[in-house]
């Protein structure tokens, strides 16, 4: 079971943290490793979602949906360390995450990130929302956390647009085309992973959002990606974009979802398909983001959305329509299907 060390500087703090152990974090160890004196250390040992809870007593958090970087950062083992350029580093054998004041920005081992809510740093302290601690940090920390998928397991692709909805048109191609091209080749890089894969489409036909969802809950999905290609005012604007749905008890969710049953994985595989497209085609890092996108509302399993690069960039369309390129984005979305059932313990 994971543990958690909190600094308690009060002691009506730590009969706090006491009741709401109890209260709440059964079945929880707490132990007093020092006396309850002015100050005093406890050890919690309970499960991460309710441990969180505690995170909240700290008196030097004001705002209880903040918590300490550091306070965190020791829950898995890590200390802060704040960089000569104002960046607070946290660093361990196998992950680097860099955090900027007053930023959502997050760097996770080299991938853009952007948080819910701003990091803030106030007397010396950084805090991050609890939000991003509880579906940002811990999925990526512990991505081996209990998945219940089946087996085999399904991966659904839903090429976008299609039919009289062509979706973003460059100078020569159009989205609803590409999208169906690149999930054809998904599909190839699958065909001996032992993973069942269906598409949403595979010719030009229209298809609403709602035949989308229902198509990967009717054929079980264990993930779905959402494939497309982007398209921008700005002619200069390029690069890669995934997204997944704002984590349920987010500021940025007010909408009904799926809940949080997903809010993890969709972490997870978010990440670990976008890192794997960018090592496949170094495109420019634009992040990993959260919209309110209709195809993810209403998913039925961890759903993500990638736009693998924009139309109205003339070298990125030119690199679009090249065949090898979309192979390497298709290798990147496969590796990163595996990776993430590999994770969910399904694949070793
Ligand atoms: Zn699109």
């Amino acid at each position: 079971m994971p543990s958690l060390i909190l600094d308690i500087t009060y002691r009506s703090h730590l009969q706090q943290v006491t009741r709401r152990v109890n209260c709440h974090c059964k079945p929880a160890r707490l132990m007093i490793v020092s006396p309850p004196m002015s100050r005093c250390t406890i050890m919690v040992t309970a499960l991460l979602p309710l441990l969180l809870n505690a995170f909240t007593c700290q008196n030097a958090v004001a705002d209880p949906q903040m918590l300490s970087l550091s306070g965190v950062a020791l829950h898995y083992g890590m200390v802060p360390t704040v960089m000569p350029t104002g960046e607070w580093l946290l660093r361990s054998h196998t992950v680097c995450l860099k955090f900027e004041p007053e930023s959502r920005r997050l760097v996770f081992n080299g991938i853009l990130i952007w948080m819910h809510d701003a990091a803030s740093q106030r007397e010396g302290r950084l805090n991050i929302s609890r939000i991003d601690a509880v579906s940002i940090l811990d999925p990526l920390f512990r991505p081996d956390r209990v998945f219940v998928l089946s087996q085999p397991p399904t991966a659904v692709l839903d090429p976008g647009h299609g039919g009289a909805d062509s979706g973003a048109v460059g100078s020569f191609t159009c989205e609803k085309n590409l999208t169906v091209a690149i999930a054809s080749l998904v599909e190839t890089e699958l065909s001996s992973s032992g993973i069942q894969v269906f598409l949403t489409r595979t010719n030009d036909v229209s298809l609403s959002l709602k035949d989308r969802a229902d198509f990967a809950r009717n054929h079980k999905a264990d993930v779905f990606i959402s494939i497309h290609a982007n398209w921008a005012e700005n002619s200069n604007a390029s690069g890669l974009e995934t997204f997944l749905f704002p984590a349920s008890s987010s500021s940025a969710n007010s909408e009904s979802s799926s809940g949080p049953a997903f809010d993890a994985a969709n972490m997870i595989l978010a990440y670990e398909i976008h890192r794997l497209i960018l090592s496949e085609t170094f495109a420019e890092d634009r992040g990993i983001k959260r919209a309110r996108f209709d195809v993810l509302r209403n998913a039925t399993c961890p759903a993500i959305l990638v736009e693998c690069g924009f139309l109205s960039n003339r070298a990125e369309e030119n690199a679009l329509a090249d065949e090898s390129y979309k192979r390497k984005i298709a290798r990147g979305i496969a590796a990163g299907i595996l990776s993430f059932l590999s994770n969910a313990g399904l694949l070793r």
